[in-house]
C-alpha cells in the first residue's frame, strides 16, 4: 500500500512537472508568435508548412525536428510562429504522426511567382532550363540534384553555330553542380555569378549555422556525404572541389537579359555578351541587389552586403536600409574598434525586424556606437564623405564605405520577357 502511495505520488509530480512544462512551452512560443506580428515577419519566404487544425494532435514532433525554431505548439495545436525563418525543407512533414502538415508555397497575401517548368526542368521557353530554387525547390540537396540532372539533359541537344553549349547562371549548389556536370559532358559552358563568392544562399547564413543536408551525387566528384555540416565546413568542401577540377566561375558577372538568337539565345551580363545554344538558370531566389540609383554609387567603397566586420576597423560606415540584414550590419559594424558607424532608413521606423536586433541596435544608440538617421535618403557619395537628404536638410558625413542592404529584386520581369510563363502560388502546393 505504501509503495502504491508512492508511485502515485511521484507520478502526480510527474505529470506536475510535465503540465509546468507545457505551460511555459506554450508561453514562450505565444510570445514569440506575437514578436512575430508585432515586427510584421508573419509572411514565410516561399515554401512553408500549413498544419490541419483538425489533425493536429499538438505532439510537438514537427517542432522538435525543425532545425529552425520556426514552429511552436498554441493551444495545443502547432503553429508557425515564426514564420520567416521558416526555409521549406519539410522537417516537420516528415516527423509528424498524423499528417496534419501540408507544404505549400505562398499565402492568401503574399503570392509566390513559381515558373512553369517540365520534369526535364526545360520552362516553356525551348531550350531555356531553370534548376534549383527559383524553379520552388529550395534545399542544397535538391539544387545540387536538379543542376547536375538539367545539364545531363541539355547535353543531348543538338550542338548548333553557337560559342557555347550553356550558360550556367549562378554559383550557388544547383549552378556549381551543373558546372561540374557541364565539365564531366565535355560541354563548352560559361559558369556567371554577380556576387564575388562562390555558395550561393549557403555563403549568406549566419556565422557557423549547421546546414542540414543528404548525401548528393555531384558530377567528377562523386557523393558529397554531409548530413548536417557547418556552413563553413560546406564552403570550403566546396572551394576544394572547384581548385580541384578547374570549375571556372565568372565571379561578378550579373546577367542583365537574355534574348532568342535563332534556334539558341544571347545572353548579355554586365561584362560581356555570349551566344549560346541553351541556358540554364539557377539563379535560387534572393535576386540581385536593390541599387540606390545615386551619383558615385559606382565607387569601389560601395558594396551590398557586409563580410567581414573586421575590415572595417577604425572607419566611417554609413549602413543603409530598414531590414534585419541592416541592423545586423550595424551592429556587426558598432561592436569594432574605432568604428563610425550611421545607419540610414528612409522610413520613420523599423517595421518588420526581429526584436532582437531592435532592441541590440537601440543599445548600441544609446551608448553612443550607431548614428541612426531615419527618414532620409542617400543624395550622392563622395571619395571621403556621403550626403544624406534628412527632415532637417542635407548632411555630409565623412564616410570611408557604404554597406547598402535594401533587399533583391527578383528576375522575374526581365524572365517574362523572353516568354517564361510563371504561375503566381497563394497557398497551394
Ligand atoms: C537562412 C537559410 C537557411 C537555410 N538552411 C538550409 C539547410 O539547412 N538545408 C538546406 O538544404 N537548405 C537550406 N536553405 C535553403 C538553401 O540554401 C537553398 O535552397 C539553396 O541554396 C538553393 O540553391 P540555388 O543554387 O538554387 O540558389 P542560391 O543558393 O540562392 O544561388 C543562386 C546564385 O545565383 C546568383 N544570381 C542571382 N541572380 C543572378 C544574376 N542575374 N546573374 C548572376 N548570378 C545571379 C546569386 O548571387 C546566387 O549566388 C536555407 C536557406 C536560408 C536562406
Ligand atoms: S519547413 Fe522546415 S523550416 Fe519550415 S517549419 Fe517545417 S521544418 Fe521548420
Amino acid at each position: 500500500m505504501q509503495y502504491l502511495v508512492l508511485y502515485a505520488v511521484v507520478l502526480v509530480v510527474v505529470w506536475l512537472l510535465y503540465v509546468r512544462r507545457q505551460r511555459r512551452i506554450h508561453s514562450q512560443h505565444q510570445q514569440q508568435l506575437e514578436q512575430s506580428v508585432a515586427a510584421g515577419l508573419v509572411e514565410p519566404p516561399s515554401l512553408h508548412p500549413v498544419v490541419d487544425p483538425l489533425r493536429c494532435l499538438g505532439s510537438s514532433s514537427c517542432v522538435t525536428a525543425c532545425p529552425e525554431e520556426a514552429l511552436g505548439i498554441i493551444d495545443g495545436k502547432a503553429v508557425l510562429v515564426n514564420a520567416a525563418s521558416c526555409i521549406g525543407h519539410g522537417a516537420c512533414l516528415k516527423a509528424c504522426p498524423v499528417d496534419a502538415i501540408k507544404l505549400v508555397f505562398g499565402t492568401e497575401k503574399r503570392g509566390i511567382d513559381i515558373p512553369n517548368v517540365s520534369s526535364e526542368f526545360e520552362s516553356n521557353v525551348p531550350g531555356l532550363f531553370i534548376a534549383g530554387e527559383l524553379g520552388g525547390m529550395g534545399l542544397i540537396r535538391k539544387a545540387a540534384e536538379q543542376g547536375r540532372q538539367a545539364i545531363e539533359i541539355l547535353r543531348k541537344r543538338a550542338r548548333g553555330a553557337h560559342d557555347l553549349d550553356v550558360v550556367i547562371v549562378g554559383g550557388g549548389p544547383a549552378g556549381l553542380s551543373a558546372g561540374l556536370s557541364a565539365i564531366e559532358n565535355k560541354l563548352r559552358y560559361k559558369l556567371i555569378e554577380q556576387e564575388e563568392s562562390l555558395g550561393g544562399s549557403v555563403f549568406h547564413y549566419p556565422r557557423n549555422k549547421i546546414a542540414m543536408t543528404a548525401p548528393v551525387k555531384l558530377a567528377l566528384v562523386g557523393k558529397m556525404r554531409f548530413g548536417e555540416v557547418q556552413k563553413e565546413k560546406l564552403l570550403e568542401f566546396w572551394q576544394g572541389v572547384v581548385a580541384k577540377t578547374g570549375l571556372s566561375i565568372n565571379f561578378r558577372e550579373c546577367m542583365e537579359g537574355i534574348d532568342r538568337d535563332g534556334d539558341g539565345f544571347i545572353v548579355r551580363t554586365n561584362r560581356n555578351t555570349y551566344r549560346t545554344r541553351s541556358v540554364l538558370l539557377a539563379l535560387g531566389r534572393r535576386g540581385t541587389p536593390r541599387k540606390l540609383d545615386v551619383p558615385g554609387e559606382e565607387s569601389p567603397k560601395v558594396v551590398y552586403r557586409l563580410i567581414d566586420p573586421n575590415q572595417y576597423d577604425g572607419q566611417a560606415v554609413l549602413v543603409v536600409g530598414g531590414g534585419d540584414s541592416a541592423l545586423e550590419a550595424a551592429i556587426a559594424l558598432s561592436e569594432r574598434s574605432g568604428t563610425q558607424v550611421t545607419l540610414s532608413y528612409r522610413s520613420a521606423a523599423f517595421a518588420r525586424v526581429k526584436q532582437k536586433n531592435r532592441d541590440t541596435l537601440d543599445q548600441a544608440q544609446r551608448n553612443g556606437r550607431v548614428r541612426i538617421e531615419l527618414e532620409s535618403t542617400v543624395k550622392n557619395i563622395e571619395a571621403a564623405t556621403v550626403t544624406l537628404q534628412t527632415k532637417d536638410g542635407l548632411k555630409t558625413l565623412r564616410n570611408d564605405a557604404v554597406i547598402v542592404c535594401a533587399g533583391g529584386l527578383l528576375p522575374t520581369p526581365l524572365l517574362q520577357k523572353i516568354g517564361i510563363e510563371f504561375e503566381t502560388k497563394h497557398g497551394t502546393a
